[in-house]
């Protein structure tokens, strides 16, 4: 394989590239790191380094690298019909099967999709159709769409808006007006001083308010992830859906299930929905949809939205030049077809989840860990400078940036949001690997403590 030049490459991307979040100026100092290929769980580097994918790529490679049967059917596609839209009374086999596959798979009174490039794209999209429903149904009134504090639903403007990232507010303000945000349900966070199932309830009893202070002839939609991604892979207490579900019984508005990480096997279902037993009547999703190979999107649409769209709506002025695009469109079926195939949901939730469930317990021993929490294949663990009161790091400490890079250095990628490190790893990962994961997240973790003066580390005892 033909090594690129690392240096060259880093000053030919300092010199004309723009990262998506990140400090430009900062980054240019370091330089970035090339990533030259993969395969299974395992990302390499200019440099050599096999590095541990511990977080899919973005949350999106969830049958890892390297798949053939991936490469084919792009290949396949591209080579009978690259590109055709979906616009003037046209379509494709691709874009067709998969809208049949994914209405299968999906909850049973969703039998609609309506597809986009990325998951902003799909929020964008939601906020158009809550929108519209409530308009064809004579009530466009019901605008407001309530989200919630540190979700994060996409960048762009629409998808900002719903996200409840304070910092993304700050620099892409003014917000799309008629979007409200309530608290999230992060115990650890901001719970700690009460039990989870009773500070569950509170954050839903936070929906029921919200939506009486609004009146609910103004409220259109809540949306929310099943299990907070970005945030912090952040797992409400059990009461907290059951609870949800009751005020939304009691209030007619649309729920929004945001599955854009959730869906396609992440927390041991095929949808986040289905392990929380809700009822979405909008479902967003991208990412795991094709396993990163190419980009697409979509929302799923229940029959309640679809059937107003398609019966009294007239024409929908809303799409996408790569809506439904065939290349990708055929990916994705594939990747679904092969996620069944090879059972990935079950692996996750009966094998691997309850494996990494209980693997990934073990490192709330640690010294500078508060707690360690895992849904199927999705973890987090909470840094803290003091474990008996859950004392965080001082800020400028910057431990969750540290523990990241330290993680980089042992071969391993996992992700920081503030100082809440984060895992959500390809779906075919076997037991050994995860015991490989936990075991390069134990050094970091030393080592981390270490960098800060924590001398009290003897928990590496019993891993490599
Ligand atoms: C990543 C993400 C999005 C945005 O998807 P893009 O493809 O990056 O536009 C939306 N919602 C959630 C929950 C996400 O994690």
């Amino acid at each position: 394989m033909n090594q690129p030049q690392t240096g060259e490459l880093q000053a030919l991307d300092r010199a004309h590239h723009l990262h998506p979040f990140t400090d430009f100026k900062a980054l240019g100092e370091e330089g970035s790191r090339i990533i030259t290929h993969a395969e299974g769980i395992y990302i390499y580097d200019s440099e050599g380094q096999r590095i541990l994918d511990g977080m899919a790529g973005l949350w999106c490679v969830n049958l890892g690298y390297g798949r053939q049967e991936l490469v084919d059917a792009a290949t396949e596609q591209m080579r009978q019909l690259p590109y055709y839209n979906n616009f003037f009374k046209t379509t494709h086999e691709p874009a067709v099967r998969l809208a049949e596959k994914l209405c299968q798979l999906a909850p049973s009174d969703i039998n609609r999709v309506f597809f986009t490039g990325s998951g902003s794209e799909a929020n964008d999209t939601v906020l158009r159709m809550v929108r519209r429903y409530w308009a064809i149904k004579g009530r466009p009134r019901k605008r407001v769409v309530i989200a919630r504090e540190n979700a994060y639903h996409g960048s762009t403007i629409a998808g900002m808006s719903l996200g409840g990232m304070a910092p993304m507010h700050a620099q892409g303000g003014p917000c799309v007006p008629g979007i409200e945000h309530i608290r999230q349900p992060y115990w650890f966070g901001e719970g700690r001083d009460q039990s989870p199932t009773a500070f569950g309830q509170e954050c839903a009893a936070a929906l029921e308010a919200k939506i009486l202070e609004l009146g609910e002839d103004n409220v259109a939609a809540f949306i929310a992830e099943p299990v907070q991604g970005a945030g912090g892979a952040i797992i409400p207490p059990d009461s907290y859906w059951p609870a949800i579900k009751a005020v939304l019984a009691r209030h007619d508005i649309l729920l929004v299930v945001d599955e854009v990480i959730c869906g396609f096997g992440r927390l041991g279902e095929w949808f986040g929905s289905q392990h929380y037993a809700l009822q979405p009547d909008l479902m967003p999703i991208a990412k795991g949809l094709s396993s990163g190979y190419l980009p697409i999107g979509g929302v799923l649409v229940g029959d309640r939205v679809a059937e107003a769209l398609i019966e009294e709506g007239g024409e929908f002025f809303h799409g996408f030049t790569y809506s439904g695009h065939p290349t990708c469109a055929a990916v994705a079926l594939r990747n679904l077809e092969l996620m069944e195939r090879e059972g990935v949901i079950q692996h996750v939730r009966e094998d691997v989840g309850p494996y990494l469930a209980k693997r990934w317990s073990e490192l709330a021993e640690h010294p500078i860990v508060g707690e360690a929490r895992s849904l199927g294949l999705i973890g987090s663990l909470e840094l803290v400078a003091d474990k008996a009161n859950g004392e965080r790091f001082d800020k400028s400490l910057a431990a969750g940036n540290l523990c990241r890079d330290l993680c980089f250095q042992h071969g391993l990628v996992i992700r920081s949001v503030g100082d809440t490190m984060i895992v959500s790893p390809p779906l075919v990962m076997t037991r050994e690997q995860i015991d490989e994961l936990v075991a390069l997240a134990r050094q970091a973790l030393d080592d981390t403590a270490r960098h800060l003066g924590i001398t009290s580390i003897n928990s590496s005892k019993g891993d490599r």
